[in-house]
């Protein structure tokens, strides 16, 4: 939309640095060690998927991959889970450097639906648009953009992408697969929807198949603080040093997070936390500060949105203690406050108001 205008202009960062390597993992440790005995019944392990239920209400992992390529580990960051939502970014920025900013903003969109994560609703509200690609009939749509001459090549590239941006190659966890597979029929409800508005760009069953097969991918906190960090430190993966994807589609898909990475309370995660951020529903984040690295946190009990509860109180910490907030900023040191009276208040409206 803006892009043609401002394509000619140097992309500068805006962007500091965290504090030193130790004190990084102290604080990690420390908002590790702060929320690992908050009570597990402030939030619910997801059932709707059966298999998920199964998962250990009390595991918690917290891991911080710096741009530098440290890394800072706490609790169960070695524990895999499925990826779940999440994969939702990674494969979004994929597909936005295969086809470009304008592409997926006219065919897929970038706004917040407002409403819940797989809102059928949300489609029909919209004229048929899928709205963005983080929520569940945008994802299932972007994912169906995936380059690939077949189901298979399109396969290999989510998969083969994702592991890049982990840094290592990343498995299918076949019981999750095919326990949301069996049960999915809302996902294939939306697809549906979706073609009948003529906004699917392969066959309904297929992307469907695509998508859970990708939330399907097993991961670990760490490696979603890795994934995360690539995407912080314009597609370089930091861990292995490889291009995943270009600094555009970085800065894209970020943009992306912070107005929809949270479900339907993006507004209320930016207010508090002010970080770009994704979460699933087997209780992963990753919330990442540009230019600095990423967090990546596990724990299963959500609050009714489906993010972690656990994970966005450690983040909350994090963003604070680490000074990640981008929208936080402080007065110059040499400028002064005024002390005088305010030059603004008019006498007249000062007297009128008593
Ligand atoms: N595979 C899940 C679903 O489609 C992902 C939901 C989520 O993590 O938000 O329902």
């Amino acid at each position: 939309m803006f892009e043609a205008d401002v394509a000619h202009i140097a992309q500068h960062s805006s962007t500091g640095a965290l504090p030193q390597q130790d004190r990084v993992g102290e604080l990690v440790a420390e908002a590790h060690e702060r929320y690992a005995g908050a009570n597990a019944s402030d939030g619910a392990v997801a059932d709707y998927i059966p298999i998920l239920a199964r998962a250990d209400a009390d595991w918690f992992g917290l891991s911080l991959f710096a741009a530098d390529g440290a890394s800072h580990n706490a609790g169960d960051t070695g524990i895999a889970f499925s990826i779940q939502s999440i994969s939702k970014a990674f494969v979004f920025a994929l597909v936005c450097d295969a086809l470009g900013h304008e592409a997926v903003h006219d065919v897929i969109g970038v706004n917040n639906t407002g409403l819940a994560f797989n809102s059928v609703v949300a489609i029909e509200l919209n004229g048929g648009s899928p709205m963005n690609s983080m929520v569940n009939a945008g994802a299932i749509a972007t994912t169906a953009l995936m380059p690939g001459k077949d189901s298979d090549a399109r396969w290999d590239a989510i998969r083969s992408g994702l592991s890049r941006f982990a840094g290592r190659p990343l498995l299918l966890d076949g019981e999750v697969y095919r326990s949301e597979s069996f049960t999915n029929y809302r996902n294939h409800a939306l697809a549906r929807l979706l073609q009948s508005y003529d906004r699917l760009a392969i066959g309904p069953d297929e992307a469907v198949d695509l998508y859970t097969r990708q939330c399907s991918l097993a991961v670990t906190a760490r490696d979603l603080a890795v994934m995360g960090a690539t995407l912080a430190c314009g597609g370089i993966n930091p861990l292995t040093r490889e291009r995943v994807v270009s600094a555009e589609t970085s800065r894209d898909t970020l943009a992306l997070l912070a107005s929809c990475g949270m479900y339907e309370r993006s507004g209320e995660w930016l207010y508090e936390i002010g970080l770009p951020a994704k979460s699933g529903v087997s209780g992963g984040i990753v919330a990442i500060s540009p230019g600095k690295g990423a967090v990546g946190a596990f724990s299963p009990p959500l609050d009714s949105a489906g993010n972690s509860v656990r994970g966005q109180r450690a983040c909350a910490y994090l963003s604070r203690s680490l000074g990640l907030n981008l929208f936080a900023s402080a007065p110059r040191a040499d400028i002064e406050p005024n002390p005088g009276p305010d030059p603004f208040q008019s006498p007249d409206r000062e007297g009128a108001s008593r």
